[in-house]
């Protein structure tokens, strides 16, 4: 069932900076339309949930969102920035700065350790600095792997890979947080521990949480709940 269309922006709250805004978004592939006209805002401080059956857009609208992939027409706003407007280089280097992604496999660099992990975002475009080894020690210990930062993904459970991917997508200090099925291959228990601190780590009021979930326990713990069905996106 229907239960609304969602308003293009909702009333904002004070104080509150929209960090992506669409408009009549669109995604084709050949004849097959996954998204069609889905129009919404994402402010600071909120925590999004996206459901929807398997096939219906759920991670085509999440790429968009997170400017690895650009809509077939419409309009996307991230961080007041029109990625359409920015090149190869300076994409990524705005994805890499404003977004963080964590999806369902950990994606971890086989030979380096966690904590190298965990400077990536930082490498890939400037040398590492005593700061940001400091950050990266802190965000370490916030996920609970202190212990584990000179150790190799493959010396890691599925979980603690989990927890390294959540700080490096935490290292640049994101305006997004955007998570695909970020605990579609752990166990129930280790689940919801990293849920927990997704939930913890992406709600902040400068900060917006976007996550895709077949979980109604998560979707729970969000502020808004959205549904696409048949390429459209529909407030729960
Ligand atoms: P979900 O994440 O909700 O399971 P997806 O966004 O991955 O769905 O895919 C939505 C639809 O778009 C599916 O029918 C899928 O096969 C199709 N699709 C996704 N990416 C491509 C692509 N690169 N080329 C053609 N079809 C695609
Ligand atoms: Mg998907």
């Amino acid at each position: 069932c229907r239960i609304a269309v969602l308003p293009y922006c909702r009333i904002a709250k004070e104080d509150s900076m929209p960090i992506i805004s669409t408009k009549n978004l669109t995604k084709t592939y050949g004849s097959l339309e996954v998204l069609r006209d889905v129009s919404l805002c994402i402010q600071a401080g909120d925590s999004v949930a996206i459901k929807g059956p398997s096939g219906s857009g759920k991670s085509t609208l999440l790429h968009i969102l997170g400017t690895l992939d650009s809509p077939t027409s419409g309009s996307i706003q991230v961080a007041d920035q029109d990625p359409a407007g920015l090149d190869d280089e300076a994409l990524s280097k705005f994805r890499n700065e404003r977004i963080g992604f964590v999806f369902q496999d950990a994606h971890l660099l086989p030979q380096f350790s966690v904590l190298e992990n965990t400077l990536l975002p930082v490498r890939a475009f400037r040398g590492v600095h005593q700061a940001d080894q400091e950050h990266a020690t802190q965000l370490l210990e916030r996920v609970g792997l202190s212990e584990r930062a000179s150790h190799l993904p493959s010396q890691l459970s599925g979980g603690e890979r989990q927890r390294a991917a959540i700080a490096r997508s935490l290292m640049m200090k994101p305006s997004v947080l955007l998570c695909d099925e970020p605990t579609g291959s752990l166990d129930t228990k280790t689940a919801e521990q990293i849920l927990a601190l997704l939930v913890e780590a992406g709600i902040s009021d400068d900060r917006a949480l976007v996550m895709i979930t077949h979980s109604e326990t998560v979707a729970s713990q969000m502020q808004r709940r959205l549904v696409l069905r048949e390429g459209q996106c529909f407030e729960a």
